[in-house]
């Protein structure tokens, strides 16, 4: 008998979890492809879960538009919807046990006085805890790292200084605190998201380390950007893509490096890109100018 039995499922889950603040656009539907690609390709489970936590720019008409979208893409999740907004109670049972731990503090620090300081929290915080507050996690010296299946060896030196929000003032959980908790609950093993998210891994890294779980693995895809220079986005007033277009589905999967001249049929097309799926290409590639003749996209 060997020594080692490791007993730990390794069933590949992944997810795409856009957050309903805008119709998808260009570059959302890249992410998700990536995300789509890569379980299929590992003959896994792909979940779409709606990050809607903050509910002051997130609406429901926007997560139907995403899903019509995803859904005539023919981008359907294997197991049914997570809509976060609906779980409040599962993050504060886990903000619970962050407070039991002393690694959040109470903080009613307004922005004024925050900006004195460069938008950074201090290390002390002088609040007065009856007023309402927000809870932040506690600031950390703790090097992070990871290894990023498309960015390499990911060093996090001083990414936990700053006390993050995990609960808003008035009420919100903050995307951090819920993105762990979900991933962790849907036991998601592999993270493929856009590259514009590297710098909220530390702070999810921390997290995991605190609930004493293990986290996934992380891969980064380039973000797509616009002339300037800056990722489209619906900040950026990024147009909604068509629904069910062959050719923009093909525009897309080029930016993952996938060519296709064949497909008929975006059936035809998903299942020639599964094949031809490899993040190897896109090695070291944290951003992708948007091609002049996609300019149309913006
Ligand atoms: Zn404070």
């Amino acid at each position: 008998m060997p020594k080692h039995t490791n007993t730990v499922s390794t069933h590949y889950r992944g997810r795409f979890a856009p957050s309903p603040t805008g119709p998808l656009h260009f570059g959302s539907l890249v992410s998700a492809l990536a995300s789509y690609l890569d379980a299929k390709q590992h003959h896994g489970t792909w979940i779409i879960r709606i990050e809607d936590v903050d509910g002051t720019r997130c609406k429901p008409l926007y997560s139907e538009q995403i899903l019509d979208t995803l859904n005539s893409y023919q981008l359907f999740s294997d197991e049914n919807l997570r809509i976060q907004s609906q779980h409040s109670d599962i993050y504060e049972q886990h903000l619970l046990i962050l407070k039991q731990q002393q690694t959040v503090f109470p903080c009613n620090c307004t922005r004024q006085s925050l900006s004195q300081q460069l938008g950074n929290h201090p290390s002390i915080c002088k609040s007065t805890p009856d007023k309402p507050h927000s809870w932040r996690l506690k600031a950390s010296s703790t090097i992070y790292q990871c290894q990023d299946r498309i960015q390499g060896k990911l060093v996090f030196t001083d990414d936990l200084k700053n006390s993050p929000v995990l609960k808003r003032k008035d009420g919100f959980f903050s995307y951090q605190l819920a993105v762990v908790v979900d991933d962790h609950l849907q036991n998601i093993t592999h993270l493929v998201r856009g590259a514009d998210l590297i710098d909220t891994t530390a702070q999810q890294l921390y997290l995991y380390d605190l609930f004493d779980w293990t986290p996934p693995s992380v891969c980064h895809i380039p973000l797509i950007t616009n002339p300037a220079g800056d990722k489209i986005s619906k900040q950026n007033h990024a147009k909604p893509i068509q629904n069910g277009h062959l050719a923009t589905l093909l525009r897309a999967l080029h930016y993952l490096k996938i060519d296709l001249t064949t497909p008929t049929s975006i059936a035809e097309a998903l299942s020639l890109a599964i094949d031809a799926w490899n993040p190897d290409k896109l090695k070291n590639i944290q951003q992708l100018p948007l091609e002049a003749e996609d300019r149309h996209f913006l």
